[in-house]
């Protein structure tokens, strides 16, 4: 039984990365994609375009859509819920995916520095959640995953900003497990090492080479990897508050 067929998911920085491998493996199965990002309009919708081309060699006719705006922000974020909320009535998977990384030794890291990756990682997932709340209390079923990393569990210096925020992005997943569990919604996290996106293409060879060393199975990960999980956690239904590293080992 296809279980995601004609579900309407969103993922939040979805227009590239492993959130346009997410939405793209959903949109393989037949799933509406409700596209979010903080690029350009045209960008997005370009994505959200491919998608639906995407899923129509598949034999699927789905719906996509994109909706720009910062998940950081409160305010914007709820209204982007209720238009897309106007548009497809109902969301049944949410997908936390929008991230970013800003780099220092805590030195020299500043507030700025802080809060704008506490902003988007922690609070962004906080405000998607809280807005979707009601819908998903309504629905009585569905799935919330929030995408952390592994440095949320064993920390990595130079990241004390983005290492705290995951490690929120942990808690808040566990509470929330407890808080909707009654409703049948499943909220899990899924904690990825190194994978091969733009955010980790900054890194140079050599720092890349000594990553890999580190890793038992001496490799970065791909997008489709953590898309793959994804897809299998929307649809486990008996796994909640779980945290599901991806890593090759990285963290054992
Ligand atoms: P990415 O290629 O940089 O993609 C992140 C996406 O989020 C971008 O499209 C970005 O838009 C969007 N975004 C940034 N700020 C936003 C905001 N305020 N509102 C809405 N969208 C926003 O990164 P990725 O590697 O695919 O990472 C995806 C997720 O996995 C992140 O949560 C990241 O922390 C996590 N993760 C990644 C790795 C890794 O090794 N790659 C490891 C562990 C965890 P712009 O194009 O405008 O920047």
């Amino acid at each position: 039984m296809n279980r995601i067929k004609e579900k309407n998911v969103i993922v939040t920085g979805g227009a590239r990365g492993i959130g346009y491998a997410i939405a793209e493996k959903f949109a393989l199965e037949g799933a509406n994609i409700i596209l979010n990002d903080f690029c350009d309009q045209s960008v997005l919708e370009e994505s959200a375009k491919n998608l639906q081309a995407t899923a129509k060699q598949n034999g699927h006719s789905i719906r996509t859509a994109s909706y720009r705006f910062d998940v950081s922000n409160f305010e914007a974020s709820k209204e982007g819920i209720d238009v897309i909320l106007k548009d497809f009535t109902k969301v049944d998977i949410l997908i936390n995916n929008a991230g970013i990384t800003k780099d220092k030794l805590v030195m020299q890291m500043t507030e700025a520095d802080f809060d704008s990756v506490i902003g988007v990682n922690l609070k962004g997932s906080f405000n998607m959640i809280r807005h979707l709340y009601r819908n998903f209390m309504a629905n009585r079923s569905g799935s919330i995953i929030n995408i952390a990393s592994v440095v949320g569990l064993m920390g990595s210096a130079g990241q004390a900003n983005y290492s705290a925020a995951k490690a929120g992005v942990v808690g808040l997943t566990k509470t929330v497990a407890r808080e909707l569990g009654g409703r049948g919604i499943t909220v899990n996290a899924i904690a990825p090492g190194f994978i091969e996106t733009a955010m980790t293409a900054v890194l140079s060879d050599e720092v890349k080479q000594k990553y890999f060393e580190l890793i038992p199975l001496k490799r970065g990960g791909t997008a489709e990897e953590v898309a793959h999980l994804a897809l299998f956690l929307a649809t486990a239904g008996y796994i909640t508050g779980e945290v599901v590293k991806i890593d090759g080992g990285l963290y054992i």
